[in-house]
């Protein structure tokens, strides 16, 4: 036991009573959209209304106005359109659904784009053990979402079936494509913002995301992390049933494919290849994301028989507060730079379940939900 020392408190983390809604859907992607927009009408309506207010705030650094940011995601779309019109449709009966306009809903999932990675959030921690590293066998994935605090009430979690595509169990927050989650493969989908300096206009990286959610193979989802004209990229933690688990680092026009061989594999949010940091910008500026990085490795090592609780008691880790894996940095002066945990979820591959944390996970309980395919 650590004495007890001057730490500085646990900044008021908001306290969930209750477990993230759980919207079921099915049938055509538009159907699927409409269906979401529905049901979280006040969810979409409200992430809208605080990326403007987000946009507004930042003026002064991006000279971007709502209207403008519109214009510059419309850039985008013929792009997705193209690849994945079906995601697009998506998003199309996300904002039928929802009544918010189209333009809007396509601005919120290109954002990252649109105000040019000025937004350094989604700075979240990703993590994977597979059946060498669990005490029961288990394949587990763990992710911990650090966003903008305002949106934490709009989350909730997706359980699809979508009648050409497999189906999958995702959390997502407002109008945001799903992309983080499991599906009825046993593949699993986390991912981290990297900051790469060649971004493009192209395909947007949610949309790239929400396509590798449909993979039926390792292979697939790989290829379709690389898929051509991507605007940028994300890390893409895979991890797979059988226990195969890769970090795709990908920017607008290079990847790398890190394998996972000891059992386990952590990603924050800088790039781990050499010819990735190559194209990194402000590496400097993503120090918190290196002491998360090296304090989940080191507390994956520790333990050579996981579980979900020992995974969970990762996810609540404070060291280096308010920028801990479990983060409280609501008090940033820089309002492109405020972000908190509003999620934290881990996933039993073996189980298809997943385990989900609204808020918070060292001040909000664990809730289960089961993907039944
Ligand atoms: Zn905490």
């Amino acid at each position: 036991m650590l004495p007890n020392r001057p730490y500085p408190p646990i900044p008021n983390a908001v306290n969930h009573n209750s477990p993230p809604p759980l919207i079921e859907v099915s049938g055509t992607h538009r159907e699927m959209g409409r269906q979401i927009g529905e049901a979280c009408r006040e969810k979409v309506q409200h992430s809208v209304k605080n990326a403007r207010v987000l946009i507004a705030q930042s003026y002064d650094q991006l000279e971007l106005t709502w209207d403008g940011a519109q214009i510059q995601a419309r850039k985008y779309l013929p792009f997705a359109e193209e690849r994945y019109p079906q995601y697009v449709d998506e998003m199309r009966g996300v904002a039928e659904g929802s009544n918010v306009g189209f333009d809007e809903i396509v601005t919120l999932n290109t954002m990252e784009a649109v105000t040019t990675d000025a937004l350094h959030l989604t700075r979240c921690t990703s993590m994977g053990v597979n059946e060498e590293r669990t005490a029961d066998g288990h394949v587990l994935a763990a992710h911990n979402e650090d966003w903008v605090p305002e949106d934490e009430d709009d989350v909730y979690v997706i359980s699809a079936r979508p009648s050409e595509e497999p189906p999958f169990l995702a959390m997502t927050y407002g109008g945001l494509l799903p992309n983080v989650g499991f599906n009825a493969y046993g593949i699993a989908q986390l991912i981290d913002s990297v900051y790469p300096s060649d971004s493009r206009i192209g395909i947007p990286r949610l949309v790239v995301a929400r396509a590798i959610l449909s993979s039926r193979r390792i292979s697939g989802a790989i290829g379709r992390a690389l898929v051509s004209h991507r605007a940028a990229g994300y890390n893409h933690l895979l991890v797979h049933e059988s226990g195969e688990m890769y970090s795709i680092e990908v920017s607008a026009r290079r990847f790398e494919i890190l394998h996972g061989t000891d059992g386990y594999m952590v990603h924050t949010n800088h790039y781990l290849a050499q010819n990735m940091k190559e194209i990194e910008s402000d590496p400097e500026e993503l120090i918190s994301s290196r002491v998360r990085y090296f304090r989940a490795l080191r507390l994956l090592r520790q333990n050579q028989a996981h579980s979900i609780k020992s995974l969970q008691a990762i996810q609540k880790d404070h060291v280096n507060i308010p920028n801990s894996i479990c983060n409280h940095n609501i008090e940033g002066i820089d309002p492109l730079d405020r972000e908190k945990t509003i999620c934290a979820m881990v996933i039993d591959l073996t189980a298809r379940e997943m385990h989900i944390s609204w808020g918070n996970p060292c001040q909000n309980a664990y809730h289960t939900y089961h993907l039944d395919a």
